[in-house]
């Protein structure tokens, strides 16, 4: 990637394009798409395969993805330091979460975001799920053959082997045997590449996410019209209610039941939190994360194992934009919410999912592909949840950093907690 950015396409259309800031680059793709959509309408269709092609591509990706970083993430915590820290600190990176999705399920039942889409086919979409009793759905998880579960991407059977895989090959990796720790390294190794290069991959599918999202959005626009810009208007307001809820109520709460101000932990915490509002990449903000926690008085050997797995598992705001997102989509596909035992498959996949997502800009748009499928939704060019889908992919760079700055917050907000509970943050820092 390095090695293709310094090649000299500097000039020209090619150069303006690849030379400006990728958000922006998106944002325009969404405002010109639903132009063209509500100018020209039916006329504008012809542009639906370069939408149908960035869904493809996105789609391409989901399963290397969830594979690879899923394994290394397992793999990367080793059994022994799987003591005091990493269990506090692995449970409250779940809790959190799954408690996010919840935030974002009511989030969306209060507002009821949905779009009318009348005209796309939405005949078995969430019939699927609705049909599954949850015993049998919590059985399903576990695959009989874990070729098939890949090849028919049924992704919480794919996330269940992952994990245990991964743990199987930490214990290898930390094997006194010679021959196992090799064997453990070399695992490792090939699916801490194969993450990279899917990393690698994600960058370049999304240059090309403008294009993308400007033909997916002028499609819903030509055949629905304008209606759908407040539809997006209240998933934005759902979503961003969330984050706020989530960050007074939990991480707030949090740090009072633990005597921590509050003020003090935003007086650095400030940091991380706009780098990733910017940036919108946990990954990418990770140095000013630790600078932040050094800053707060937690000491390294906390913070150098919380964080990074941090940046890693833990994303709250991803968890609360899955759950509003997949009501919305639910709501305009087919006219009604999920039942509670839906919502159970969503806070169980949107946690698991959470944790899949790799810390780059927009990973967790990939992510909620998999919610979808898990309650019957998936997306299927042409099809009204792929419409529905497109219309979150136009303002997801929106929602992105809204959710990237919460899921900094929180890695911050848990790793202080946990350091503070042990008895180990600096009080010179908080004095
Ligand atoms: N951008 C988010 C992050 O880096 C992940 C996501 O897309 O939800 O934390």
């Amino acid at each position: 990637m390095g090695d293709q950015q310094k090649a000299p396409v500097k000039k020209g259309i090619l150069g303006w394009y690849f030379n400006f800031n990728l958000l922006y680059r998106i944002l325009i793709g969404l405002v010109l798409g639903a132009l063209l959509g509500i100018i020209f309408g039916q006329k504008i269709l012809w542009v639906a395969p370069f939408g149908a092609l960035f869904v493809r591509l996105l789609k391409m990706i989901m399963m290397p993805i969830i594979l690879s970083t899923l394994v290394v993430g397992a793999s990367s915590i080793s059994p022994a330091t799987l003591g005091k820290v990493g269990i506090r600190v692995i449970l409250f990176y779940l809790l959190t979460s799954a408690f996010a999705v919840f935030v974002g399920l009511m989030m969306g039942t209060i507002f009821q975001p949905s779009a009318e889409m009348a005209t796309l086919a939405s005949e078995a979409a969430g019939k699927a799920a609705a049909d599954i009793p949850l015993s049998q759905t919590l059985i399903n998880i576990v695959p009989t053959s874990v070729a098939q579960a890949v090849v028919n991407e049924t992704v919480l059977q794919v996330i269940f082997f992952a994990i245990i895989f991964g743990i199987g090959v930490s214990y290898l990796r930390i094997s006194k045997d010679d021959r196992l720790q090799k064997a453990g390294e070399a695992i490792y190794m090939v699916f801490d590449g194969t993450a990279e290069v899917m990393m690698r991959m994600v960058t370049a599918i999304m240059q090309y996410a403008p294009i993308g999202v400007l033909a997916l959005v002028a499609e819903v626009f030509a055949k629905q019209g304008a209606n759908v810009a407040g539809s997006l208007a209240i998933v934005t307001l759902a979503c961003f209610s969330g984050y706020i809820i989530h960050i007074v109520l939990v991480y707030g709460g949090l740090l009072k039941l633990n005597k921590l101000s509050i003020r003090r932990f935003f007086k650095d915490a400030k940091d991380p939190f706009i780098t990733a509002f910017v940036t919108r990449s946990s990954g990418g903000t990770l140095p000013v994360t630790i600078k932040a926690s050094a800053n707060l008085g937690i000491p390294k050997d906390i913070s150098s194992f919380s964080l990074p797995l941090g940046a890693t598992i833990n994303m709250d705001g991803t968890a609360i934009y899955q759950g509003v997102c997949a009501i919305f989509i639910s709501l305009t596909v087919t006219g009604h919410s999920f039942t509670l035992g839906q919502m159970g498959i969503i806070i169980v996949t949107a946690t698991l999912a959470s944790i899949g997502t790799a810390g780059v800009p927009g990973a967790g748009a990939i992510m909620l592909l998999m919610v979808l499928e898990a309650v019957g939704l998936p997306v299927e060019a042409g099809t009204a949840v792929a419409g529905a889908y497109a219309m979150i992919l136009g303002i997801d760079a929106i929602l992105d950093m809204g959710r990237t700055a919460l899921n900094v917050t929180g890695d911050l907000t848990c790793t202080t907690v946990v350091a503070k509970g042990m008895g180990q943050l600096d009080k010179e820092q908080w004095a």
